[in-house]
Protein backbone atom coordinates (compact mmCIF):
# COMPACT_ATOMS: atom_id res chain seq x y z
CA UNK A 1 0.00 0.00 0.00
CA UNK A 2 1.05 3.38 -0.74
CA UNK A 3 1.20 6.21 2.10
CA UNK A 4 -1.21 8.48 2.24
CA UNK A 5 -1.75 11.63 4.40
CA UNK A 6 -4.77 11.33 6.05
CA UNK A 7 -6.60 14.41 6.34
CA UNK A 8 -9.79 14.32 9.28
CA UNK A 9 -12.11 16.65 9.96
CA UNK A 10 -14.86 16.62 12.79
CA UNK A 11 -18.00 17.68 13.75
CA UNK A 12 -18.91 17.20 17.38
CA UNK A 13 -22.85 17.53 18.44
CA UNK A 14 -22.85 17.96 22.10
CA UNK A 15 -26.18 18.77 24.07
CA UNK A 16 -26.12 21.73 26.33
CA UNK A 17 -27.39 21.37 29.94
CA UNK A 18 -29.80 23.44 30.16
CA UNK A 19 -33.14 23.13 32.19
CA UNK A 20 -35.71 23.50 29.57
CA UNK A 21 -35.52 23.33 25.82
CA UNK A 22 -33.91 25.97 23.26
CA UNK A 23 -36.92 27.46 21.62
CA UNK A 24 -39.84 26.59 24.10
CA UNK A 25 -39.94 25.77 27.98
CA UNK A 26 -39.94 21.96 27.72
CA UNK A 27 -37.61 19.95 30.23
CA UNK A 28 -34.77 19.33 28.51
CA UNK A 29 -33.57 16.49 30.85
CA UNK A 30 -32.67 13.17 29.48
CA UNK A 31 -35.22 10.36 29.80
CA UNK A 32 -38.73 10.69 30.42
CA UNK A 33 -41.66 8.32 29.29
CA UNK A 34 -41.86 8.56 25.44
CA UNK A 35 -43.41 12.07 23.69
CA UNK A 36 -43.81 13.25 27.78
CA UNK A 37 -41.43 16.40 26.88
CA UNK A 38 -43.18 18.24 24.52
CA UNK A 39 -45.75 21.01 23.21
CA UNK A 40 -46.53 22.43 20.46
CA UNK A 41 -43.62 24.30 19.45
CA UNK A 42 -40.69 21.35 19.90
CA UNK A 43 -43.46 18.65 17.89
CA UNK A 44 -44.02 21.04 15.29
CA UNK A 45 -47.48 22.38 15.21
CA UNK A 46 -47.99 25.06 12.28
CA UNK A 47 -48.46 28.58 13.95
CA UNK A 48 -46.45 28.20 17.17
CA UNK A 49 -43.88 30.88 17.52
CA UNK A 50 -40.38 29.23 19.31
CA UNK A 51 -38.66 31.32 21.08
CA UNK A 52 -35.11 31.62 22.14
CA UNK A 53 -33.67 30.35 25.07
CA UNK A 54 -30.88 32.99 26.57
CA UNK A 55 -29.20 30.28 28.32
CA UNK A 56 -28.43 28.17 25.76
CA UNK A 57 -26.97 31.40 23.77
CA UNK A 58 -24.96 31.82 26.43
CA UNK A 59 -23.72 28.04 27.20
CA UNK A 60 -22.45 28.38 23.42
CA UNK A 61 -20.71 31.57 23.87
CA UNK A 62 -19.31 30.21 26.90
CA UNK A 63 -18.35 26.87 24.81
CA UNK A 64 -17.12 29.28 22.52
CA UNK A 65 -14.74 31.11 25.10
CA UNK A 66 -13.15 27.67 26.08
CA UNK A 67 -12.19 26.79 22.67
CA UNK A 68 -10.39 30.03 22.09
CA UNK A 69 -13.05 31.33 19.31
CA UNK A 70 -14.11 34.63 18.65
CA UNK A 71 -17.69 35.50 19.14
CA UNK A 72 -19.81 36.85 16.35
CA UNK A 73 -21.61 39.96 18.14
CA UNK A 74 -24.36 39.66 15.27
CA UNK A 75 -25.69 36.07 14.56
CA UNK A 76 -28.24 34.76 12.98
CA UNK A 77 -31.02 31.35 12.90
CA UNK A 78 -31.46 29.65 9.68
CA UNK A 79 -33.99 26.83 8.69
CA UNK A 80 -31.94 23.74 7.59
CA UNK A 81 -34.83 22.02 5.30
CA UNK A 82 -34.83 18.68 5.13
CA UNK A 83 -37.62 15.71 5.71
CA UNK A 84 -37.25 12.32 8.43
CA UNK A 85 -39.42 11.52 10.83
CA UNK A 86 -37.74 12.20 13.81
CA UNK A 87 -38.14 15.91 12.70
CA UNK A 88 -41.95 16.67 13.16
CA UNK A 89 -41.05 20.78 11.37
CA UNK A 90 -39.57 19.22 8.46
CA UNK A 91 -37.01 22.16 8.89
CA UNK A 92 -34.35 22.29 11.86
CA UNK A 93 -33.02 25.19 13.06
CA UNK A 94 -30.06 25.96 13.01
CA UNK A 95 -26.98 28.76 11.96
CA UNK A 96 -25.65 28.77 8.46
CA UNK A 97 -23.65 31.94 7.77
CA UNK A 98 -23.87 33.69 10.72
CA UNK A 99 -22.84 31.55 13.79
CA UNK A 100 -22.20 32.55 17.24
CA UNK A 101 -18.75 31.44 17.69
CA UNK A 102 -15.71 31.49 14.88
CA UNK A 103 -12.06 30.75 14.75
CA UNK A 104 -11.03 29.16 17.75
CA UNK A 105 -7.88 26.96 18.41
CA UNK A 106 -7.68 24.08 20.74
CA UNK A 107 -4.13 22.58 21.79
CA UNK A 108 -4.02 18.40 22.15
CA UNK A 109 -1.32 16.28 23.51
CA UNK A 110 -1.03 12.77 22.12
CA UNK A 111 1.68 9.66 21.64
CA UNK A 112 3.11 8.71 18.57
CA UNK A 113 5.25 5.82 18.52
CA UNK A 114 5.83 6.44 21.98
CA UNK A 115 7.07 9.79 21.30
CA UNK A 116 4.60 12.20 23.25
CA UNK A 117 3.29 15.24 20.92
CA UNK A 118 1.34 18.43 20.41
CA UNK A 119 -0.45 19.98 18.22
CA UNK A 120 -3.45 22.69 17.77
CA UNK A 121 -6.43 22.06 16.31
CA UNK A 122 -8.40 24.82 14.38
CA UNK A 123 -12.10 24.95 14.86
CA UNK A 124 -13.58 26.75 11.83
CA UNK A 125 -17.16 27.25 14.25
CA UNK A 126 -19.38 26.42 16.81
CA UNK A 127 -23.17 27.13 16.26
CA UNK A 128 -26.21 26.82 18.30
CA UNK A 129 -28.94 24.21 16.40
CA UNK A 130 -31.78 22.11 18.40
CA UNK A 131 -31.89 18.14 18.25
CA UNK A 132 -33.57 15.70 16.45
CA UNK A 133 -36.46 13.32 18.19
CA UNK A 134 -35.34 9.68 18.15
CA UNK A 135 -36.75 6.91 15.91
CA UNK A 136 -37.27 3.42 17.64
CA UNK A 137 -37.42 0.76 15.02
CA UNK A 138 -39.88 -2.10 15.77
CA UNK A 139 -38.30 -4.89 13.63
CA UNK A 140 -40.82 -7.71 15.24
CA UNK A 141 -44.41 -5.59 14.17
CA UNK A 142 -42.57 -4.08 11.35
CA UNK A 143 -42.84 -0.35 12.25
CA UNK A 144 -40.82 2.48 13.32
CA UNK A 145 -42.22 4.55 16.39
CA UNK A 146 -41.35 8.33 17.08
CA UNK A 147 -40.22 9.44 20.60
CA UNK A 148 -40.15 13.59 20.24
CA UNK A 149 -38.55 14.19 23.93
CA UNK A 150 -35.17 14.91 22.59
CA UNK A 151 -36.62 17.37 19.42
CA UNK A 152 -35.80 20.83 20.46
CA UNK A 153 -33.17 20.09 23.28
CA UNK A 154 -30.25 22.87 22.71
CA UNK A 155 -27.24 21.37 20.80
CA UNK A 156 -23.54 23.34 19.83
CA UNK A 157 -22.03 21.81 16.77
CA UNK A 158 -18.11 22.37 16.61
CA UNK A 159 -16.68 21.79 13.64
CA UNK A 160 -12.85 21.82 13.13
CA UNK A 161 -10.84 22.75 9.93
CA UNK A 162 -9.24 19.75 8.51
CA UNK A 163 -6.29 19.51 10.61
CA UNK A 164 -6.46 15.93 11.90
CA UNK A 165 -3.92 13.57 11.12
CA UNK A 166 -4.65 10.33 12.64
CA UNK A 167 -7.10 8.49 14.80
CA UNK A 168 -5.39 9.12 17.67
CA UNK A 169 -4.98 13.30 17.06
CA UNK A 170 -8.77 12.13 17.12
CA UNK A 171 -9.29 10.43 19.77
CA UNK A 172 -7.59 12.95 22.01
CA UNK A 173 -8.94 15.97 20.34
CA UNK A 174 -13.09 14.40 21.33
CA UNK A 175 -11.57 13.66 24.66
CA UNK A 176 -10.15 17.11 25.42
CA UNK A 177 -13.17 18.89 23.82
CA UNK A 178 -15.36 16.87 26.19
CA UNK A 179 -13.11 18.09 29.09
CA UNK A 180 -13.37 21.51 28.07
CA UNK A 181 -17.15 21.68 27.57
CA UNK A 182 -17.34 19.67 31.11
CA UNK A 183 -15.05 22.19 33.29
CA UNK A 184 -17.02 25.41 31.44
CA UNK A 185 -20.12 23.76 32.87
CA UNK A 186 -22.57 23.90 29.62
CA UNK A 187 -22.36 20.48 28.94
CA UNK A 188 -21.98 16.82 30.60
CA UNK A 189 -20.42 15.04 27.25
CA UNK A 190 -21.80 11.70 28.49
CA UNK A 191 -21.12 9.61 25.14
CA UNK A 192 -23.03 6.69 26.29
CA UNK A 193 -26.15 8.86 26.43
CA UNK A 194 -25.60 10.13 23.41
CA UNK A 195 -25.23 13.77 24.85
CA UNK A 196 -21.66 13.98 22.67
CA UNK A 197 -21.93 13.00 19.17
CA UNK A 198 -19.33 13.23 16.16
CA UNK A 199 -19.24 13.06 12.33
CA UNK A 200 -16.02 12.03 11.14
CA UNK A 201 -14.90 13.86 7.58
CA UNK A 202 -12.14 11.95 6.41
CA UNK A 203 -10.21 11.82 2.82
CA UNK A 204 -6.28 11.21 1.81
CA UNK A 205 -3.82 12.86 0.17
CA UNK A 206 -0.07 11.89 -1.26
CA UNK A 207 2.56 13.97 -0.03
CA UNK A 208 3.07 15.68 -3.58
CA UNK A 209 -0.41 16.62 -3.67
CA UNK A 210 -1.48 20.29 -3.43
CA UNK A 211 -5.03 19.78 -3.44
CA UNK A 212 -7.25 17.76 -0.45
CA UNK A 213 -8.44 14.40 -2.10
CA UNK A 214 -12.57 13.43 -1.90
CA UNK A 215 -14.04 12.99 1.45
CA UNK A 216 -16.44 10.22 3.30
CA UNK A 217 -18.46 11.86 6.10
CA UNK A 218 -18.90 8.68 8.65
CA UNK A 219 -22.19 10.10 11.15
CA UNK A 220 -22.89 9.67 14.28
CA UNK A 221 -20.14 7.93 16.37
CA UNK A 222 -20.91 7.49 20.19
CA UNK A 223 -17.73 6.35 21.51
CA UNK A 224 -13.99 7.30 21.88
CA UNK A 225 -13.71 3.79 20.37
CA UNK A 226 -15.54 3.92 17.32
CA UNK A 227 -14.06 7.19 16.38
CA UNK A 228 -11.02 5.15 16.44
CA UNK A 229 -11.88 2.58 14.00
CA UNK A 230 -13.69 4.70 11.92
CA UNK A 231 -10.52 6.60 11.07
CA UNK A 232 -7.81 3.38 10.83
CA UNK A 233 -10.76 1.46 8.51
CA UNK A 234 -10.80 4.14 5.94
CA UNK A 235 -7.64 5.13 5.78
CA UNK A 236 -7.52 1.27 4.76
CA UNK A 237 -10.72 1.55 2.46
CA UNK A 238 -9.88 4.77 0.99
CA UNK A 239 -5.69 3.78 0.58
CA UNK A 240 -6.98 0.84 -1.22
CA UNK A 241 -9.53 2.42 -3.63
CA UNK A 242 -6.48 4.93 -4.46
CA UNK A 243 -3.98 1.86 -4.80
CA UNK A 244 -6.37 0.44 -7.49
CA UNK A 245 -6.43 3.58 -9.95
CA UNK A 246 -10.48 3.93 -8.68
CA UNK A 247 -11.76 7.19 -6.71
CA UNK A 248 -13.48 7.82 -3.45
CA UNK A 249 -16.56 8.96 -3.94
CA UNK A 250 -18.43 11.47 -2.02
CA UNK A 251 -20.63 10.34 0.41
CA UNK A 252 -22.33 9.82 3.80
CA UNK A 253 -21.82 6.27 5.45
CA UNK A 254 -22.50 4.36 8.73
CA UNK A 255 -19.96 2.58 10.67
CA UNK A 256 -21.09 -0.71 11.86
CA UNK A 257 -19.85 -1.88 15.39
CA UNK A 258 -20.28 -5.77 15.29
CA UNK A 259 -18.56 -5.85 11.70
CA UNK A 260 -15.73 -2.42 12.52
CA UNK A 261 -16.58 -1.10 9.18
CA UNK A 262 -18.14 1.41 7.39
CA UNK A 263 -21.04 1.03 4.91
CA UNK A 264 -22.61 3.47 2.22
CA UNK A 265 -25.66 5.09 3.47
CA UNK A 266 -26.47 8.38 0.79
CA UNK A 267 -24.60 9.94 -1.68
CA UNK A 268 -23.29 13.53 0.48
CA UNK A 269 -26.23 15.91 -0.01
CA UNK A 270 -24.65 19.64 -0.14
CA UNK A 271 -25.45 22.71 1.76
CA UNK A 272 -28.24 24.44 -1.24
CA UNK A 273 -29.46 21.08 -0.99
CA UNK A 274 -30.98 22.29 2.63
CA UNK A 275 -32.83 25.21 1.17
CA UNK A 276 -31.64 26.75 3.86
CA UNK A 277 -32.82 30.49 4.52
CA UNK A 278 -33.11 32.97 7.66
CA UNK A 279 -35.74 31.49 10.10
CA UNK A 280 -38.10 34.59 10.07
CA UNK A 281 -39.80 33.52 13.26
CA UNK A 282 -36.42 34.11 15.97
CA UNK A 283 -34.18 37.00 16.92
CA UNK A 284 -30.96 37.44 15.74
CA UNK A 285 -29.20 37.71 18.32
CA UNK A 286 -26.73 41.19 19.09
CA UNK A 287 -24.09 41.09 21.49
CA UNK A 288 -23.02 44.64 23.04
CA UNK A 289 -19.45 44.28 24.42
CA UNK A 290 -20.93 44.14 28.44
CA UNK A 291 -22.54 41.32 27.26
CA UNK A 292 -19.75 39.19 26.17
CA UNK A 293 -17.37 40.79 28.78
CA UNK A 294 -20.05 39.29 31.30
CA UNK A 295 -20.10 35.88 29.78
CA UNK A 296 -16.52 35.90 29.43
CA UNK A 297 -15.53 37.05 33.01
CA UNK A 298 -18.29 34.12 33.89
CA UNK A 299 -15.73 31.60 33.00
CA UNK A 300 -14.99 29.07 36.22
CA UNK A 301 -11.42 27.80 36.18
CA UNK A 302 -10.21 26.07 33.50
CA UNK A 303 -7.76 23.01 32.48
CA UNK A 304 -4.62 24.42 31.77
CA UNK A 305 -5.36 27.08 34.85
CA UNK A 306 -5.72 23.94 37.85
CA UNK A 307 -2.55 22.12 36.33
CA UNK A 308 -0.42 26.00 36.66
CA UNK A 309 -1.81 25.90 40.01
CA UNK A 310 -1.24 22.16 41.20
CA UNK A 311 2.17 22.41 39.72
CA UNK A 312 3.13 25.70 41.98
CA UNK A 313 1.56 24.02 44.81
CA UNK A 314 4.27 21.44 44.41
CA UNK A 315 2.94 18.77 42.36
CA UNK A 316 4.74 16.91 39.91
CA UNK A 317 3.59 17.77 36.62
CA UNK A 318 2.92 14.54 35.37
CA UNK A 319 0.80 13.77 38.49
CA UNK A 320 -0.68 17.29 38.35
CA UNK A 321 -1.78 16.40 34.63
CA UNK A 322 -3.41 12.99 35.42
CA UNK A 323 -5.38 14.82 38.32
CA UNK A 324 -6.56 17.95 35.83
CA UNK A 325 -7.43 15.55 32.81
CA UNK A 326 -10.83 14.39 34.85
CA UNK A 327 -12.82 16.89 36.29
CA UNK A 328 -14.56 14.64 38.49
CA UNK A 329 -10.78 13.78 40.18
CA UNK A 330 -10.02 17.12 40.11
CA UNK A 331 -13.24 18.91 41.73
CA UNK A 332 -12.17 15.50 44.05
CA UNK A 333 -9.04 16.55 44.96
CA UNK A 334 -9.87 20.36 45.46
CA UNK A 335 -12.85 19.28 47.62
CA UNK A 336 -10.56 17.29 49.74
CA UNK A 337 -7.95 20.16 49.81
CA UNK A 338 -10.58 22.17 51.58
CA UNK A 339 -10.75 19.69 54.17
CA UNK A 340 -6.80 18.79 54.63
CA UNK A 341 -4.54 21.17 52.83
CA UNK A 342 -1.62 19.19 52.13
CA UNK A 343 -1.53 19.05 48.18
CA UNK A 344 1.71 16.98 47.91
CA UNK A 345 0.42 14.42 50.11
CA UNK A 346 -3.10 14.29 48.52
CA UNK A 347 -1.85 14.15 45.59
CA UNK A 348 0.44 11.18 46.32
CA UNK A 349 -2.57 9.14 48.25
CA UNK A 350 -4.68 10.13 44.75
CA UNK A 351 -2.01 8.97 42.12
CA UNK A 352 -0.73 5.96 44.16
CA UNK A 353 -3.90 4.74 45.85
CA UNK A 354 -7.27 6.12 44.42
CA UNK A 355 -5.76 6.15 40.42
CA UNK A 356 -4.43 2.79 41.38
CA UNK A 357 -7.41 1.24 42.14
CA UNK A 358 -9.64 3.09 39.37
CA UNK A 359 -7.64 1.69 37.14
CA UNK A 360 -8.06 -2.16 38.41
CA UNK A 361 -11.75 -1.34 38.28
CA UNK A 362 -12.36 -1.29 41.70
CA UNK A 363 -13.42 2.04 41.98
CA UNK A 364 -15.64 4.18 40.26
CA UNK A 365 -15.22 7.74 39.96
CA UNK A 366 -19.16 8.29 39.08
CA UNK A 367 -20.14 6.46 42.29
CA UNK A 368 -17.66 7.60 44.86
CA UNK A 369 -19.14 5.47 48.37
CA UNK A 370 -17.33 8.26 50.24
CA UNK A 371 -16.85 11.97 50.66
CA UNK A 372 -14.14 14.41 50.21
CA UNK A 373 -14.02 14.93 54.12
CA UNK A 374 -13.54 11.16 54.85
CA UNK A 375 -11.10 10.72 51.85
CA UNK A 376 -9.35 13.96 53.33
CA UNK A 377 -9.45 12.17 56.70
CA UNK A 378 -7.92 9.06 56.31
CA UNK A 379 -4.88 10.60 54.72
CA UNK A 380 -4.20 12.99 57.54
CA UNK A 381 -4.58 10.25 60.11
CA UNK A 382 -1.47 8.46 57.71
CA UNK A 383 0.75 11.49 57.54
CA UNK A 384 -0.10 12.42 61.58
CA UNK A 385 0.54 8.81 62.05
CA UNK A 386 -2.53 7.99 63.69
CA UNK A 387 -2.52 4.70 62.03
CA UNK A 388 0.26 2.79 59.79
CA UNK A 389 0.86 3.85 55.70
CA UNK A 390 -0.34 0.17 55.46
CA UNK A 391 -3.22 0.47 57.48
CA UNK A 392 -4.56 3.67 55.96
CA UNK A 393 -4.55 1.82 52.73
CA UNK A 394 -6.95 -0.92 53.99
CA UNK A 395 -9.18 1.39 55.79
CA UNK A 396 -9.58 3.25 52.32
CA UNK A 397 -10.21 0.16 50.66
CA UNK A 398 -13.18 -0.44 53.51
CA UNK A 399 -14.62 3.04 52.93
CA UNK A 400 -14.62 3.25 49.26
CA UNK A 401 -16.57 -0.68 49.21
CA UNK A 402 -18.76 -0.26 51.91
CA UNK A 403 -18.94 3.54 53.20
CA UNK A 404 -18.23 4.36 56.59
CA UNK A 405 -16.03 7.04 58.93
CA UNK A 406 -11.93 6.38 58.85
CA UNK A 407 -11.91 6.29 62.13
CA UNK A 408 -14.62 4.68 63.25
CA UNK A 409 -13.31 1.69 61.00
CA UNK A 410 -9.96 2.29 62.50
CA UNK A 411 -11.01 1.94 65.66
CA UNK A 412 -13.39 -0.97 65.25
CA UNK A 413 -10.54 -3.15 62.97
CA UNK A 414 -7.54 -1.96 66.22
CA UNK A 415 -6.12 0.34 63.90
CA UNK A 416 -5.51 3.47 66.01
CA UNK A 417 -1.88 3.88 67.32
CA UNK A 418 -2.24 4.71 70.95
CA UNK A 419 1.51 5.95 71.87
CA UNK A 420 2.25 4.76 75.07
CA UNK A 421 5.83 6.43 76.65
CA UNK A 422 6.43 4.15 79.25
CA UNK A 423 6.08 0.97 77.09
CA UNK A 424 8.34 2.42 74.52
CA UNK A 425 10.70 3.25 77.17
CA UNK A 426 10.66 -0.24 78.33
CA UNK A 427 10.71 -1.73 75.02
CA UNK A 428 13.84 0.39 74.21
CA UNK A 429 15.37 -1.22 77.51
CA UNK A 430 14.41 -4.77 76.68
CA UNK A 431 15.88 -3.95 72.97
CA UNK A 432 19.08 -2.91 74.17
CA UNK A 433 19.32 -5.42 76.82
CA UNK A 434 18.81 -8.31 74.15
CA UNK A 435 21.39 -6.81 71.42
CA UNK A 436 24.52 -6.31 73.20
CA UNK A 437 26.16 -6.69 70.21
CA UNK A 438 24.56 -3.76 67.83
CA UNK A 439 24.51 -1.53 70.75
CA UNK A 440 27.89 -2.17 70.94
CA UNK A 441 28.50 -0.91 67.32
CA UNK A 442 26.54 1.92 67.87
CA UNK A 443 28.39 3.44 70.56
CA UNK A 444 31.81 2.70 68.57
CA UNK A 445 30.31 4.91 65.58
CA UNK A 446 28.41 2.51 63.54
CA UNK A 447 25.47 4.71 63.63
CA UNK A 448 24.34 1.74 60.39
CA UNK A 449 22.90 -0.63 63.08
CA UNK A 450 20.24 2.20 63.74
CA UNK A 451 17.91 0.59 61.20
CA UNK A 452 17.96 -2.78 62.67
CA UNK A 453 17.30 -1.56 66.39
CA UNK A 454 14.92 0.46 65.50
CA UNK A 455 13.04 -2.75 63.77
CA UNK A 456 13.47 -4.50 66.57
CA UNK A 457 11.11 -1.95 69.21
CA UNK A 458 8.42 -1.02 66.52
CA UNK A 459 8.14 -4.95 66.30
CA UNK A 460 7.41 -5.04 69.76
CA UNK A 461 5.69 -2.18 69.94
CA UNK A 462 3.16 -2.36 66.84
CA UNK A 463 0.19 -0.85 67.42
CA UNK A 464 1.20 1.06 70.43
CA UNK A 465 3.73 3.57 69.33
CA UNK A 466 4.04 5.89 66.01
CA UNK A 467 8.06 5.67 64.37
CA UNK A 468 8.36 9.30 65.23
CA UNK A 469 7.68 8.85 68.67
CA UNK A 470 10.16 5.21 69.09
CA UNK A 471 12.87 7.08 66.61
CA UNK A 472 12.88 9.93 69.04
CA UNK A 473 13.20 7.83 72.29
CA UNK A 474 15.39 5.65 70.79
CA UNK A 475 17.68 7.78 69.47
CA UNK A 476 17.68 9.93 72.74
CA UNK A 477 18.46 6.77 74.69
CA UNK A 478 21.62 5.81 72.23
CA UNK A 479 23.31 8.52 72.41
CA UNK A 480 23.02 8.97 75.69
CA UNK A 481 25.02 5.30 76.20
CA UNK A 482 27.84 7.14 73.57
CA UNK A 483 27.82 10.13 75.80
P1 LIG B 1 -20.38 20.20 4.98
O1 LIG B 1 -21.14 21.41 5.34
O2 LIG B 1 -20.61 19.72 3.63
O3 LIG B 1 -20.48 19.12 6.01
P2 LIG B 1 -18.01 21.65 5.71
O4 LIG B 1 -17.24 22.48 4.76
O5 LIG B 1 -18.81 22.31 6.74
O6 LIG B 1 -18.86 20.63 4.89
O7 LIG B 1 -16.97 20.67 6.40
C1 LIG B 1 -17.37 19.70 7.26
C2 LIG B 1 -16.10 19.10 7.85
O8 LIG B 1 -15.36 18.41 6.85
C3 LIG B 1 -15.13 20.08 8.46
O9 LIG B 1 -14.68 19.56 9.69
C4 LIG B 1 -14.01 20.16 7.46
O10 LIG B 1 -12.79 20.42 8.11
C5 LIG B 1 -14.00 18.78 6.90
N1 LIG B 1 -13.46 18.68 5.55
C6 LIG B 1 -13.70 19.49 4.49
N2 LIG B 1 -13.06 19.06 3.40
C7 LIG B 1 -12.40 17.93 3.75
C8 LIG B 1 -11.56 16.99 3.05
N3 LIG B 1 -11.29 17.13 1.77
N4 LIG B 1 -11.09 15.94 3.74
C9 LIG B 1 -11.38 15.77 5.04
N5 LIG B 1 -12.15 16.62 5.74
C10 LIG B 1 -12.66 17.67 5.11
MG1 LIG C 1 -21.51 18.27 7.64
ZN1 LIG D 1 -41.68 21.94 23.70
Amino acid sequence: MSSYIPVIGLEIHSELLTKSKVFCTCSAEFGGDKNSRCCPVCSGMPGTLPIINQTAVEYAVKAGYALGCSINKFSVFDRKNYFYPDLPKAYQISQLNLPLCINGLVPIEYEEDGVKKSKNIRINRIHLEEDAGKLIHDDLNGVSLADYNRCGIPLIEIVTEPDIGSAEEARCFVEKIALLLQYVGVSDCKMEQGSIRCDVNISLMKPTDTEFGTRAEIKNLNSLKSIYRTIEFEIKRQSRLLDRGERVVQETRRYDDNKGETRTMRSKEDAHDYKYFPDPDILQVNFTDEDLARIKGSLPEMPYQRLERYISAGIQEKDAKIIVNSKRLSDLFDDTLKVYNNPKSVANFVIGELMRRINLGEIDLEKLNFTAGEFAKVIEMADTEKVSKGDAKEIFREMSEKGGSPEEIAKARGMLIVTDTGKVLEVIDEVIAANEKAVNQYVSGDVKVFGFLMGQCSKALRGSATPKVIKEELEKKLKSLVG
